[in-house]
């Protein structure tokens, strides 16, 4: 009966779950912050499109990078649309 210590099963149909990374928040992250990497729930994460010079990119965002971006002088104009949602497409 020793035979398969240690030899654990390494299917899992989802990555780990992590928990949003607001504190006061207990909801289950979707994703990760574009800037800073914390996972955070949907309500937590903002769509954000950047327009660059040749397109633009929808990266979602902590509600701290949101800020920053918002009080950036140099992001600020590249913000052309904030969703408060999480959208996912
Ligand atoms: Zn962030
Ligand atoms: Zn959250």
């Amino acid at each position: 009966m020793a035979g398969n210590a240690g030899h654990a099963s390494e299917e899992s149909a989802m990555p780990v779950t992590y928990r949003c990374a607001i504190a006061s928040c207990h909801r289950r992250s979707v994703a990760s912050c574009f800037e800073c990497e914390r996972f955070c729930c949907e309500r937590h994460l903002s769509a954000v499109s950047l327009v660059t010079a040749t397109s633009s990119i929808r990266v979602h965002v902590c509600p701290t990078c949101l800020y920053r971006y918002r009080a950036d002088p140099e992001i600020q104009p590249l913000l052309t649309n904030v969703a408060t949602r999480f959208l996912v497409d």
